[in-house]
This record gives C-alpha cells, structure tokens and sequence, in this order.
C-alpha cells in the first residue's frame, strides 16, 4: 500500500500550496489536513473547528476577477502589477508549461501576506478562468533577438485559435486585453476569432511606447513622465507616430517654443527621442533576453481604468477603420477612453498631414500582414 500513501502524500503537497491541478477552484480555501487514511474524519476535533464557527456556507461571489494567459516574463510582470495595486478580487493563471505555472504561482502566493488579494489560482484547463472581467493574453512565441514583431506574428496566431475559443467559452462577457506581439495583428486576431464587440478587444498598443517617450521627455527636461503629456500612434513598435504636435509640458506646447520639433531641420534633435522609444524593446532583449516591467505595470494601468470604470484615456490598440482616411480592418493605437465596458469612447485627435501620412502607412503595412492570415 505504499504507493497508495505517496499518492496521498503528494495530493496533500499539492492542495497545501493552494494550486489547483487539474481541476479549478479557489487557492483561498480550507485545506482539509492530510491525516491518514485510518483516523475517522468525522470525530476529529481539529484546531480549525475548534476555532472557527462556519456562517457563510455559500461560494464566494468573485466581481473584479481577472485572468492571465502566459506566465512567462510579461505574464509575471502583469500578474505582480496588478496584485501590488490590489486591482482585483481573484487572479487566474493559466500556460501551458505546467511545470512554470505551479512554480510562478507558488511563488506569487507565498507573497500574499503583503498584497491584499489572497485568491491566485492556476490551471492548464481555462475552467479557471471562468466568470473573468478581464482575461489578459501575454501568452505566445517571444520575440527572438534582432526578430522584428511582425515576424512573429503566424506563429502566434496558431496558439490564438484555440486560446481565444477557450477563453470566450468560460468567460463571454469579458474585456480581452492583447499584449503578445505584433500586438495590432493579433488584437485583431482576437477580435475577428472572438466575435467580441469592438469595445471589448483591446491591445495594449502604444500604451508602453508613450510611456517610455514620455519617460524621454522627462528625463531631458527634469520633469516626472507624469507630467510630460505627449503621445506615440499607430503601430506598436517599428512605424509608430510620435504625435510632436500635441507634446506640452502643463498646456505649454513645445512646438510653440521649437517649430522645427519632431523635424530633421530641429537642431535640437528632439526626434531622437523617439528613435529611442522604437530601440528600447530591442536594446532591452539584447541586454536581458525579454522587456517585462514596463508592459507588466502599463497593462495594469489598462486592467485599473476597467475595473474602477475611471475613464481615462490610453493610447490603445482599437480598430481604426473609418478614421484618418483608413478604410481597412486594422487595429492601431489612438487614445481612447477606457471604463468598465472597455473602450467607451474614442477621441479623435487632430493630427498634422505629415502625421495623419504616418498612421496610413502603419495601416497598410499591417493590412498587407493581416490580408493573408487564415483564420
Ligand atoms: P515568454 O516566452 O516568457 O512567455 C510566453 C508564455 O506563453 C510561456 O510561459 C509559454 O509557456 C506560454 N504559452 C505559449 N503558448 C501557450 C498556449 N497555447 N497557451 C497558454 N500559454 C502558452 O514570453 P514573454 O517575454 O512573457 O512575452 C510574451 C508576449 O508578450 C510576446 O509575444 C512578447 O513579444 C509580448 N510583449 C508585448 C509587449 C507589448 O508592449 N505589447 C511588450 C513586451 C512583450
């Protein structure tokens, strides 16, 4: 019968960690204590029973539940991120590579005597998922060095096929936010394979790259980022659009100070700036193989804005069809204001023609990727 004791010895390790394999359920419960299969449970009077008098026999009722599909790197990053803000009321994680789900999800919850939300679960099985508000997607193929995103984008979309059936089936009325990359492309993915309305497939877009072109901002100023209000559009990554024109430091425009800024005539090389924006994600993997704090705390911005419907605007991934003379289905990053149905509203900032010609051409880059896809 010994192995029928380590069986039972290596259920018990299992559920006292809180993990939930295969079968989900909530990490936060009481664990029944591994006794042996010869003392009569019911007899037993444990220091729990003696302690606790049950009142509430119904199962708690989740309403800021929030799940992460990939627990690499980003996922992680999100996952710390938002726990650290106390955002939601149960956090699901789900990968396929068991072995790295129970090993970061152990570890996030022997972190929870310092965070204020206890329930972090995890399963192989998007059961776990069920009844989420926000289902983040950070999972797919990492971006190789010196691999542009768009290069990764066919085998991403594989891994989107089944993902995004199984989420919508335990989860239909969520918001879906799209981080893994090339993030527009894959938004879009995620829309068309959902039938989600458009105000509930969100990517996280150029909400990373305006922070570190703020960031930039800040730094040659000496200001925080906070208060550099600037914006970068369009595709996240290699075509997107500093929006130089509406750069203002407290409502002072900087182009009023510096006409030729953004230009190649600028001798101040203010363009520089977001060169560097553009460099930093691959400068990043170059140096530590993977970006993921940047992004981790930037989804958790977008993931605070739904759950608390702060309706606050974000420089997010929306389809853009019909906008600045672009007629295609893609998804590029205009600011929008985000609420508990996800995108509430858009806002259609005014843009120079040199601009408006930037956002086009990021549109008919990723249209010329998305037209061939197969579905
Ligand atoms: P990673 O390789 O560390 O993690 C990816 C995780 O996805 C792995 O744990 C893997 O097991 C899991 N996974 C793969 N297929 C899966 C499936 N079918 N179901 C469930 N899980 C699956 O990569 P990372 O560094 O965390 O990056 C994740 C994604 O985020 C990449 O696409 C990356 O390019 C992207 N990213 C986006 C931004 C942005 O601003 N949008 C920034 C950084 C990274």
């Amino acid at each position: 019968m010994s192995w029928a004791l380590a069986l039972l010895r290596a259920n018990w390790r299992v559920s006292w960690v809180g993990l939930n394999f295969p079968s989900p359920g909530l990490a936060l419960r009481r664990r029944t204590p591994f006794r042996g299969p010869w003392l009569p449970r019911a007899r037993m009077a444990t220091v729990e029973s003696k302690l606790l008098k049950n009142f509430a026999s119904e199962k708690p009722v989740t309403h800021n539940k929030v799940s992460i599909v990939g627990t690499g790197s980003v996922g992680v990053a999100c996952a710390i991120s938002i726990l650290l803000k106390g955002l939601s009321d149960e956090l699901a994680l789900v990968d396929i590579n068991e072995e790295k789900l129970k090993g970061e999800t152990m570890d996030l919850q022997h972190g929870s005597c310092f965070m204020k939300m206890p329930n972090i679960t995890c399963s192989k099985d998007y059961l776990i998922t069920a009844n989420s508000n926000v289902v983040i997607i950070t999972a797919g193929a990492r971006q190789e060095k010196g691999e542009t995103r768009l290069n990764l984008v066919q085998r991403n979309v594989a891994i989107f096929k089944l993902m995004i059936s199984s989420i919508i089936q335990h989860s239909p009325r969520c918001k879906l936010i799209v981080v893994s990359n090339p993030v527009d492309v894959l938004t879009y993915v995620a829309w068309k394979l959902s039938s989600f309305p458009e105000n509930r497939v969100i990517g996280s877009g150029c909400n990373l790259d305006t922070a570190r072109f703020r960031f930039l901002i800040g730094q040659k100023l000496g200001i925080h980022s906070e208060s550099c209000n600037g914006w970068v559009l369009g595709e996240h990554g290699d075509s997107s659009v500093p929006v130089w024109s509406g750069v203002n430091i407290a409502g002072v425009p900087l182009k009023t100070l510096n006409s030729d800024i953004g230009t190649d005539k600028d001798p101040e090389q203010w363009e520089n700036i977001h060169k560097e924006v553009i460099a930093s994600a691959y400068e990043i993997i170059k140096m530590k193989g993977y970006t993921n704090w940047g992004i981790g705390v930037s989804v958790a911005d977008l993931t605070e804005s739904i759950l608390k419907n702060l309706k606050r605007t974000h420089p997010v991934s929306t389809i853009i069809k019909g906008l600045y003379g672009i007629d295609e289905e893609v998804f590029l990053s205009v600011p929008c204001v985000l609420g508990a149905n996800g995108i509430a509203d858009l806002i259609k900032i005014k843009l120079t023609s040199e601009e408006e010609a930037r956002l086009k051409k990021s549109a008919t880059t990723l249209w010329e990727i998305q037209k061939d896809l197969k579905l």
